[in-house]
């Protein structure tokens, strides 16, 4: 079968390598769908804490089960479609026995040298990664669930929506434009305002489901918010946030920030605003994810880039490496079913 290798020289190219077959606990996944994402990019780099080449590396992942353990063929029989949970928990922790297995301290993630990733004809996971898809989902959009997964899982740590009137987005992005879909899918009532000064990115917001977008976050009313996500790693917003929020609502810290910066914390006391951070994502919100999917396919179709065959998404992933992502949001293999 055929995978990408990342090189330590950071070049991607396509290679012959040996198929896996299933063990106890195990699948082996026919890939029909592998998203690129910035870590498969900073990893190319070598930058990545854990994803050092040489490796196969790919998280975002979907396909058909292929090989499974006679125990668990009953449940995910050859032939089921199925999103892949690329996240490998300790599964004995105190995080893990309370269901926040995507916390664990020990986990391990798909597309490291130890767990050869999804960029390749087959993949093996242990079982209970897989997610089961609706037979209605195109088989070449399975991986998109990945990253629309950490947007539902971003809107989940908002709480209860059924009580929010407003909600503002600072930040258009992919993980942005990915956060207002879901809250315009699972909450039809509120009103979605985004913040982006990037002009061109506002057709898709209003595609995603945003009532209206402004340039500059300086325009903002203060106090005006039931939820805000906070989802560009831009310092100053964090003031913006809080400042934005109306009493009592609650801001989601969703962008990737390193070191620390200040929050007007006097604000968040006296008008008992609630800020809580994210992470990543559980099985349970790439199920949720897989609908969101099925609810915006043309907002899906403006932000994936396919591509069909290894070499080609080798060199495509070489290049954006190099050169940076230019006009690709999301790149996607999508693999045919033979
Ligand atoms: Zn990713
Ligand atoms: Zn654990």
């Amino acid at each position: 079968m055929q995978a990408i290798e990342f090189a330590q020289d950071g070049t991607a190219s396509a290679r012959e390598v040996p198929r896996p077959t299933a063990g106890p606990g195990e699948a082996v996944v026919r890939v029909t769908s592998a998203g690129v994402c910035g870590s498969d990019i900073s990893a190319l780099h070598g930058t990545h804490p854990f994803r050092k080449p040489p490796l196969i590396s790919g998280h975002e992942v979907g396909g058909i089960v292929d090989d499974i353990d006679p125990e668990s063929a009953d449940q995910l029989p050859v032939g089921t479609r199925v999103v892949i949970d690329p996240q490998w928990p300790c599964q004995t922790c105190g995080l893990c026995t309370r269901g926040d297995y995507h916390l664990c301290t020990r986990k391990a993630m798909l597309g490291v040298p130890t767990w050869d990733g999804g960029l390749a004809d087959f993949v093996k996971v242990p079982v209970f990664t897989l997610v089961p898809a609706p037979a209605e989902l195109d088989t070449s959009l399975l991986s998109f669930a990945e990253p629309v997964a950490v947007a539902v899982h971003a809107v989940r740590r908002a709480g209860q929506l059924t009580g929010a009137r407003t909600a503002l987005v600072l930040g258009g992005g992919t993980i942005g434009t990915l956060i207002t879909a879901v809250l315009s899918t699972q909450a039809p009532q509120l009103e979605i305002t985004v913040a982006e000064p990037r002009d061109h990115l506002h057709g898709l917001l209003d595609l995603a489901g945003a009532h209206s977008t402004v340039a500059s976050s300086e325009d903002l009313p203060g106090n005006a918010f039931d939820l805000v996500f906070l989802a560009a790693g831009v310092p100053s917003l964090l003031e913006t946030a809080a400042t934005s929020a109306a009493t009592g609502g609650t801001v989601v810290q969703v962008a990737v920030f390193s070191g620390s910066h200040p929050v007007p914390v006097g604000d968040l006391q006296i008008r008992e605003i609630t800020m809580v951070g994210t992470a990543t994502y559980t099985k349970d919100d790439i199920a949720s994810a897989l609908d969101v999917i099925l609810a915006k396919p043309e907002l899906v179709e403006r932000m994936v880039t396919f591509t069909e065959d290894w070499t080609d998404a080798a060199a495509r992933i070489t290049a954006i490496a190099a050169d940076g992502p230019g006009e690709v949001m999301k790149l996607m293999v999508r693999r045919g079913a033979e």
